[in-house]
């Protein structure tokens, strides 16, 4: 028998994070996210939009709604991202895998 989880919205709805105020996971490199075009990639494949695009150009980093999916790495030049999990005990924890 299929259970119903409900959408992908609703499932993550239901995992919870413990923000690091002390240690922001992701930084990125702003010279060189603009200059390869990565900042714009970045904004359109992270799943929980940790990116955007400010006015200027910059992209800023909400790290605090990153689902430690690794997705940015993929993607980024080398260089672009320092990105590390979070410390013990921050970060997401999921509730249904
Ligand atoms: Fe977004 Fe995944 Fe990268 Fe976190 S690891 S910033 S959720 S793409």
């Amino acid at each position: 028998m299929t259970q119903i989880l409900g959408s992908v919205p609703e499932r993550l709805a239901r995992d919870s994070y413990m923000t690091d105020e002390e240690d922001n996971h992701i930084e990125i490199n702003q010279d060189l996210a603009r200059s390869t075009g990565a900042g714009k990639l970045l904004v359109a494949v992270c799943p929980a939009h940790v990116y955007s695009e400010e006015e200027d150009g910059r992209i800023s980093v909400e790290y605090a709604a990153c689902l430690e999916c690794g997705t940015c790495l993929a993607i980024a030049p080398p260089g672009t991202l320092t990105w590390h999990y979070p410390r013990g005990g921050f970060g997401i924890s999921y509730r249904e895998g």
